[in-house]
């Protein structure tokens, strides 16, 4: 039986016995899941950036330090370092429309999600939704997939009212732009503790307008879970 490794589709060389291809099946050689690292402490507690201490960092307390965003987002955990080898990876996985790549993360997204949330009882997870425009574009919405790995019941209460190119503006655009995100139905997120899943923590600023639009309609708290921090 031949299995391809979902990133470099080259032949997965190591023998399998029974055993450990029942218990989990590789979806990734090792070189290519080597080359991809685990973010470990200390990180800053609010937005998981890898540091060389556990202080909250510069950037988080920008956005706690204004009264509009403090404790928007209770907390971010991610999974992943944005090395060169994720850069790539990411690229193939959203736009040569390469879905089922997001099942090497499975295990590793998982794990952080039962680490981090599993005792916080939380009651939905919403992948972070992509514009209509978008999703058309690519045929998927990886956040989606992500969000289908972690056992929390999923709400589409969320959705995104336009496309917008978050990286062609300035940090001041992007945070006096008007909130691209909207609630459906505010009876269903009401006095609910949520947990946004996206694939990669940039700025922040995505996530923090999708909290505080779920916030502002009654929700208890947001974190969130995100593959990457880059
Ligand atoms: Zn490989
Ligand atoms: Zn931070």
């Amino acid at each position: 039986m031949t299995i391809l490794c979902l990133i470099c589709h080259e032949e997965l060389s190591q023998q399998m016995s029974w055993t450990s291809f029942l218990l989990s099946e590789p979806k990734a050689c090792d070189e290519c899941y080597q080359s991809l690292r685990k973010i470990n402490s200390p990180t800053c507690p609010l937005c998981f950036r890898p540091q060389e201490d556990d202080n909250v960092c510069q950037d988080c307390l920008t956005w706690e330090n204004d009264p509009h965003w403090k404790s928007i987002l209770q907390q971010n955990v991610s999974v992943f370092e944005y090395n060169d080898s994720m850069k790539e990876l990411l690229a193939t996985f959203k736009f040569r429309g390469d879905a089922a790549l997001v099942e090497v993360f499975q295990n590793e997204f998982l794990a952080s999600y039962k680490a981090h949330y599993l005792q916080k009882k939380l009651d939905f997870g919403i992948p972070i939704p992509l514009s209509l425009e978008r999703l058309y574009e690519r045929g998927f919405n990886q956040a989606k997939l992500l969000a289908d790995y972690i056992p929390l019941a999923p709400s589409d209460a969320l959705s995104r009212i336009h496309h917008e190119k978050q990286s062609k503006k300035s940090r001041h655009e992007r945070l006096t732009a008007s909130n691209v995100f909207s609630v459906t139905d505010s009876s269903k997120i009401r006095n609910k503790k949520i947990l946004l899943i996206d694939d990669i923590y940039t700025t922040g600023s995505t996530l923090r307008h999708a909290s505080k639009v779920l916030k502002d309609n009654g929700a208890a708290s947001v974190s969130s879970l995100t593959l990457i921090r880059s």
